[in-house]
């Protein structure tokens, strides 16, 4: 191999740190020689009911036609959606999972020299998407209980443009957010958007807006329609089931989503995602029961986790933030061996939070194993 002492790429670009997922079950069972069969993944809040059978049977019959390019509009799944939702389709942009629907805003809006904003400790695609444009990432301090601090958040886009050194054309909210779970009430986030400046816009990130709560819901989708800066982005990886499918969707009003739909590559959903999308929306029945697990799951975790005297933060979605110790190493120890007994979970050190575990709800049976394996190696 010849190697050549120039640098290719932009620096920008050769800064990013990778994306870190939670690992393949085959990549653990062939590094540890452990069955796969045996291997139990908590560790990317898929769904553990795995896929819908009507979005299976959806997929096998559009699986012939496979031959010719995708529906570029996405007008069937557009149609469902726009029902579903109150809104013209032409406020909706389908996306190769919604981390697509993050990146397109991100390229939409800003470029090297602007600003974007996003939590401490919030879903690290925000940081990718920021990098990726040569845009400058200003992650804002969270409260006390590691949720978004809305109040610093805003505080932060007015000091930034108020030293004049650099524009804020963005900012990115999760709610519920990844990796701590954290909640943001409708209150505080209709004050938010009533407040930020009309020019930057507020990317609402909503993947786990099906596990909310009755008590926690609110429909965001009227706020679209009273903000033409808010794009509110939603995902068919979590609970409808279909992550490998890579697909999910943003809605915005015509200005916003035309510059998405510029930008987007022509045929960024495949076919078989927009047959399973249609099925798995209409599915009420698959999401009530993956939600009724979710709140047993979370109820047999965390009360695991009190015996064991572990803290964890309060979780709105499919996964909890557990404290495995006190030390910075806490984390990556507990993790190794737990993956050594073919149980993998998320380390999340990269989102600085060291001594932390993010473990994904899984069926009953799963939650046992895990809890059974993290009561010995503690
Ligand atoms: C999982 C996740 C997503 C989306 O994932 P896609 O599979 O790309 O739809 C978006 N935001 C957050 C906060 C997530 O955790």
């Amino acid at each position: 191999m010849v190697t050549k002492s120039v640098k290719l790429g932009l620096q920008h670009v050769q800064d990013i740190a990778p994306y870190i997922g939670g690992r393949p079950i085959s990549e653990v069972a062939r590094e540890y020689g452990l069955d796969e069969s045996k291997i139990v993944k908590l560790a990317s809040n898929e769904n553990p009911l795995g896929m819908p059978q009507s979005a299976i049977d959806a997929m096998s019959r559009v699986a012939s036609d496979l031959g010719r390019y995708p529906d570029s509009n996405g007008f069937e799944l557009k149609e469902v959606l726009s029902n579903r939702l109150g809104i013209p389709s032409d406020w909706i942009t389908l996306g190769n999972g919604s981390n697509d629907i993050l990146e397109l805003a991100a390229r939409a809006v800003a470029q090297a020299g602007d600003t974007i904003i996003f939590s401490k400790h919030a879903f690290a695609v925000y940081s990718l998407a920021t990098q990726a444009v040569g845009a400058q990432a200003l992650e804002v301090i969270p409260t006390a209980d590691y949720g978004h601090d809305l109040t610093a958040m805003l505080a932060a886009v007015k000091n930034t443009e108020s030293s004049g050194k650099s524009k804020v054309k963005l900012v990115f909210i999760a709610n519920p957010n990844n990796p701590t779970g954290s909640y943001l009430s409708a209150a505080a986030i209709e004050t938010f958007l009533s407040t930020i400046p009309s020019h930057v816009v507020v990317v609402l990130d909503e993947a786990y807006n099906e596990y909310l709560s009755p008590e926690q819901r609110y429909n965001a989708i009227e706020w679209v329609k009273r903000f033409p800066n808010l794009l509110v982005s939603r995902s068919f990886s979590k609970a409808y089931g279909l992550a490998g499918l890579r697909i999910g969707y943003g809605v915005a009003q015509p200005e916003l989503t035309d510059l998405l739909n510029r930008i987007r590559q022509p045929f960024n959903v495949n076919s078989l995602a927009q047959a399973a999308a249609i099925a798995a929306l209409q599915d009420t029945q698959f999401l009530q029961r993956g939600y009724d697990l979710n709140c047993a799951g979370y109820a047999q975790l965390t009360t695991a986790f009190t015996e064991l005297n572990l803290p964890f933060l309060p979780s709105a979605g499919n996964f909890v933030l557990v404290r495995v110790g006190d030390d910075e190493g806490a984390g990556a120890r507990v993790n190794l061996a737990l993956v050594k007994r073919g149980i993998i979970v998320r380390p999340v050190g990269n989102y600085g939070l060291p001594q932390w575990l993010r473990i994904s709800i899984g069926l009953p049976e799963e939650n046992a194993i895990f809890i059974a394996a993290l009561r010995d190696i503690l």
